[in-house]
């Protein structure tokens, strides 16, 4: 079994669990300040719901469809870690629908997404840290003053000084509580409430339906956003996808429907909205159990030093691509004068 305990006693080796945008922000700020990180990724690459699905002619972004840069830091990380080629901004006409079904255009703001497609931003970012893949980890064990990871298959991954967990919120308190960590996991039953899950469909069309804007949010029972994907910069689709979300409580009241059922529900409500005939020539399904956070109380992230253990995602600020970030550099901030 390998130790990943170092002889330098200010030099910490760090398990990272999850390789989404909040997971390689504190492996790579950990590891700039020179400790040792690994990261642990239950699915085949990086990214989390940062994704994107390949299809026939290219890709399409199923999970975060945009991110915000508020924080200059946020960018000027990006650029420095995952390239500023790798994401620009998305200069497309956003609206939103009012209950009497008007629509207006969303406030002014940068917009930004992954160029050519979301998933080149945590690329980007993950090659600056040693990522294992397919490998989900089930608990942590106490050894000594260490903890001693082991997946799902059993097997030992050796043992870390700290511990970062970014996984939504069910799956961390699932983790922390095969590990016997039950103050964490009640401090993270009130701070960021359930991640709502979200039905996505991304559909091909020949021609380019007749839409008031290239993103929508409209006023329906079924449809939460709808966008077209081939307006991102950097796409050079034969045709144009467009992405459609469903609402978390017709994704709850769906959970189980075949994707076929979902996608035919969601295209019927496309149509009504754009008022767009247009058949489909391609299109796939995605379920996200956990997609967003509703939470408005927002502690940042956790970190129990005794413990060694700390957590850091989107729904601990808000459920957001920014927020991720944000709570991950907070957290390794705190790590880091620890
Ligand atoms: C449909 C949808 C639409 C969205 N739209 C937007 C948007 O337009 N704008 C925006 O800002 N945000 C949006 N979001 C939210 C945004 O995607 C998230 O805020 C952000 O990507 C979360 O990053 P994270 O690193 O905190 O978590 P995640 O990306 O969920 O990363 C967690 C990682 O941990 C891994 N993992 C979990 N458990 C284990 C384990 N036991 N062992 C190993 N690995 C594990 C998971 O596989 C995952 O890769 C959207 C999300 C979805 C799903």
């Amino acid at each position: 079994m390998e130790s990943e305990t170092l002889d330098t006693p200010a030099i910490r080796s760090v398990a990272v669990i999850g390789s989404g945008l909040a997971g390689l922000t504190a492996a790579i700020l950990l590891g700039k300040s020179g400790h040792r990180v690994r990261v642990f990724e239950k699915s085949r690459g990086p990214g989390g719901r940062m994704s994107s699905k390949r299809v026939a002619d290219g890709s399409v972004d199923i999970g975060a469809q945009y991110f915000t840069g508020r924080d200059p830091a946020f960018l000027t990380f990006l650029e420095t870690y995952a390239s500023s080629d790798s994401f620009g901004q998305w200069g497309a006409t956003f609206g939103f629908q009012q209950a009497d079904k008007s629509w207006q255009p969303f406030p002014d703001e940068s917009r930004y997404v992954g160029i050519p497609r979301m998933t080149a931003i945590t690329r980007g970012l993950s090659e600056h840290v040693e990522l294992t893949a397919q490998v989900r980890i089930a608990r942590m064990n106490r050894a000594g003053s260490r903890w001693q990871l082991i997946c799902t298959d059993g097997k030992d991954h050796g043992e870390f000084d700290q511990v970062v967990v970014t996984a939504p919120p069910a799956q961390t308190q699932e983790l922390l509580t095969a590990s016997g960590l039950m103050t964490l996991v009640n401090e993270t039953r009130s701070p960021g409430g359930d991640i709502l899950p979200c039905w996505a469909v991304a559909a091909r069309f020949d021609e380019m339906p007749s839409a008031q804007f290239d993103a929508m949010r409209p006023d329906s029972d079924v449809l939460y956003w709808v966008a077209n994907n081939s307006s991102k910069p950097g796409r050079n689709d034969d045709g144009q996808w467009w992405v459609l979300h469903a609402t978390p409580e017709w994704t709850d009241a769906n959970v189980d429907a075949s994707p076929e059922k979902v996608s035919n529900d969601l295209l019927a409500e496309f149509k009504q909205l754009t008022g767009f005939d247009g058949t489909p020539t391609d299109s796939v399904a995605h379920r996200w159990l956990y997609a967003r956070s509703a939470s408005t109380d927002r502690p940042g992230f956790l970190w129990d030093q005794s413990e060694g253990v700390g957590i850091a995602g989107d729904w601990l600020v808000g459920g957001r691509v920014e927020g991720a970030w944000e709570s991950a550099s907070r957290l390794t901030q705190a790590m880091l004068a620890g």
